[in-house]
């Protein structure tokens, strides 16, 4: 079985994993860090590769220091755009979106 990968995508959830360890973060629950993630990849220019489920190809070792640097960069600006406006709050019931007050 085949899969198609998006190489950024464990690199940027390393460094989103080390990022949240930080005094600097609003919220670290699931919804908020998978928006993060969202965020930060539809930043970064396609980089599809095809692999055998389950096989490992990017690895943040092969990530050069600068590139960490920048994605870093916009890990912290999404964190940002997030933090204001969180949607962890957010449920769908019935197809109708619910966003109770904060
Ligand atoms: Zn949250």
């Amino acid at each position: 079985m085949y899969k198609l990968i998006n190489q950024w995508e464990p690199i940027v959830y390393e460094l989103l994993q080390e990022y949240m360890k930080s005094d600097e973060v609003e919220c670290r629950c699931e919804r908020c860090q998978v928006d993060i993630m969202a965020l930060v990849l539809n930043k970064m220019p396609p980089r599809y590769t095809v692999s055998l489920r389950g096989e490992i190809l990017t690895s943040i070792e092969s990530c050069s220091a600068a590139k960490k640097a920048q994605i870093l960069i916009e890990i912290i600006n999404a964190a940002k755009v997030v933090g204001a406006s969180p949607s962890h709050n957010i449920y769908i019931a019935d197809g109708i979106i619910i966003k109770p007050e904060l």
